[in-house]
């Protein structure tokens, strides 16, 4: 039974996966500063941050935690399970991160990114006992996971571990009915357990935000004043269950955006849904690689490679279709040979970590083939 108390309105969450910077890779702490400013007075005030996203938890202690009083806020992070060799290591980051965000509990401590692949790691170093552990310590006020594995592993732990308060799934319009990531599935089975849903993704990675795609055409010419994105808010905001949904928001401007959904929110009509079916097909009718540029992979790599640089130079070789300037282009953004798509080896680690289940690898071997040889 999840401690988490829901009363039917699923509230926005400050995801800090992706956070603001400057053009020239430095942090953006005005923008950083203002955005959770106004996410707080709007009432709300779950942050989600994780040991691997990369300056996130010291960025939430510089913004949030040494600006407003601990019981003010709801902040969750992570243990990257994947990335340890060791149950101790995995122990080490729970300690890391507090020490980042400058507190002494976390409000929900979450296994990161469970796979099926990743399983293995997680039984040997006992991670679901050492979080019940944590959270009978007081120092996790509630746990969960956050997961991309299949449903039927989602049915076992589901099942299996007890004490689980919240699970942490990908939901959106556009993988709804997907058949790798498998949406809807993965909310009727939380749903059936009877768990309270943090939704990630709600924009998968701003592929259903953008506001000047022929899919965003269709859904302007329907709703005017309406943003791209409040379309896929109200998708997951109407489904029962869902506890919080967790935006990336790059500036303040998409924090309002976002908060002016979800006051004045209405569910998606039938008709509604259907446009949103419609667009779906004309998403999925452009072959582009779904990279959200979480840069799980950018970890794991060996060469240290942009993966996700390189995954929008492969998207944008393809829908613009013009190999010459993509060739320029990819000159002049990459000119390192040593951070070009054939300094590659191939090891294949970047595909385990992706959550999109996209195969790195060949499409680098295709951006060699088609802008380096
Ligand atoms: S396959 Fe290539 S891009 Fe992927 S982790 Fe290995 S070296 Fe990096
Ligand atoms: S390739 Fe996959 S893991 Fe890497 S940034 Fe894109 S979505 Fe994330």
């Amino acid at each position: 039974m999840s401690v988490i108390a829901m009363d039917g309105k699923a509230m926005l969450g400050y995801g800090n996966m992706r956070i603001p910077m400057h053009e020239d890779g430095a942090i953006d702490y005005e923008t950083t500063f203002a955005m959770v400013d106004k996410y707080m007075a709007s009432g709300y005030s779950y942050f989600d941050t994780c040991y691997v996203y990369e300056g996130s938890e010291a960025l939430l202690k510089e913004a949030l935690v040494d600006r407003y009083p601990r019981e003010s806020f709801h902040i969750t992070t992570k243990t990257s399970t994947i990335i340890c060799e060791t149950e101790e290591e995995m122990k080490a980051q729970f300690s890391t991160s507090l020490e980042r965000l400058g507190v002494d509990y976390v409000d929900t401590y979450f296994i990161h990114f469970v796979t099926d692949r990743v399983m293995e790691k997680i039984e040997r170093f006992r991670a679901f006992d050492w979080l019940r552990e944590l959270k009978a310590k007081g120092l996790a006020k509630t746990i969960g996971f956050s997961f991309h594995g299949s449903a039927e592993l989602l049915e076992r732990l589901l099942s299996e571990e007890e004490g689980i308060d919240i699970v942490q799934l990908q939901i959106n319009y556009l993988d709804w009915e997907d058949k790798k990531v498998q949406s809807r599935r993965m909310y009727e089975i939380a749903r059936a357990h009877n768990v309270p849903i943090a939704v990630m993704e709600p924009c998968k990675g701003g592929w259903i935000a953008a506001e000047e795609s022929d899919a965003a055409k269709v859904l302007k010419e329907a709703k005017p004043d309406a943003s791209v994105a409040s379309w896929a808010f109200r998708f997951v905001a109407g489904l029962p269950g869902v506890y919080v949904i967790l935006s990336g928001m790059g500036n303040p401007e998409q924090v309002e955006d976002n908060l002016a959904t979800l006051k004045d929110f209405t569910p998606l009509s039938e008709e509604e849904r259907a446009l949103t079916l419609k667009v779906v097909d004309m998403i999925n009718a452009i072959p582009r690689v779904p990279c959200t540029k979480c840069k799980y992979c950018t970890n794991v790599c060996p060469k240290k490679l942009n993966i996700p640089k390189l995954m929008e130079t492969y998207n944008n070789l393809i829908v613009f279709n013009a190999l010459e300037s993509s060739r320029y282009v990819y000159d002049m953004m990459i000119p390192n040979p040593n951070k070009r798509a054939s300094a590659c080896i191939g090891c294949g680690k970047c595909a385990e970590m992706c959550p999109q289940n996209i195969d790195i690898p060949n499409y680098l071997e295709e951006l060699v083939e088609k802008l380096e040889s």
